[in-house]
């Protein structure tokens, strides 16, 4: 991927059969102010989501879209209760479907995105969702960073039975899906 300055924002929503058909790639950034799931689900987001995106048109007539995304967010270290910085950043390769007959006809590598009966998409949301997906489930400094001075418990089991707490950007996903 090329690694190009992004200036432009990133649009909404967009017709993705008519980029698919183009080939079109989109080098932008979506500001975090625009990301409301996103500002719940964190303290705070200190960069907006520079996005490279691209449409293709799969040789089996699939359509895809697929490229990388990243940003950085605050949020509460597990362990001392203090802000942490993470730089998040995802790639994703998605099936651009109509329907779920289609979405259950894509190779388990593609992700299924369902565009109106239109064909637009609304690339904020799909943005949104993968840095959701991305944010680390147990955020914690790193231990030479970390206020917390002793470590009394395992982080790897704490992470395993805390489903309590994790599912945070899932559950935003979640109210999307209904
Ligand atoms: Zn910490």
């Amino acid at each position: 991927m090329s690694r190009t300055m992004a200036d432009a924002q990133l649009p909404n929503r967009v017709d993705a059969v008519k980029l698919v058909k183009v080939n079109q790639r989109l080098n932008a950034e979506i500001e975090q102010k625009n990301l409301a799931r996103l500002n719940e689900t964190v303290v705070r987001c200190i960069e907006p989501v520079t996005c490279e995106i691209e449409f293709t048109q799969a040789t089996d007539k699939q359509r895809l879209m697929q490229g990388s995304c990243r940003t950085s967010v605050v949020m509460i270290c597990q362990r001392c209760l203090e802000e942490v910085t993470y730089p998040i950043s995802s790639e994703f390769q998605i099936g651009l479907v109509f329907d779920d007959e289609q979405a259950s006809q894509l190779p388990r590598y593609l992700e299924p995105v369902e565009l109106d009966e239109n064909g637009q998409l609304d690339l904020w949301t799909v943005v949104e969702d993968e840095v959701l997906l991305a944010l680390p489930m147990f955020p914690t400094h790193a231990e030479d960073e970390c206020q917390a001075k002793v470590v009394t418990q395992e982080p790897e089991a704490e992470t395993q039975n805390s489903s309590d707490e994790r599912p945070n950007p899932f559950a935003a996903l979640a109210k999307l899906k209904q």
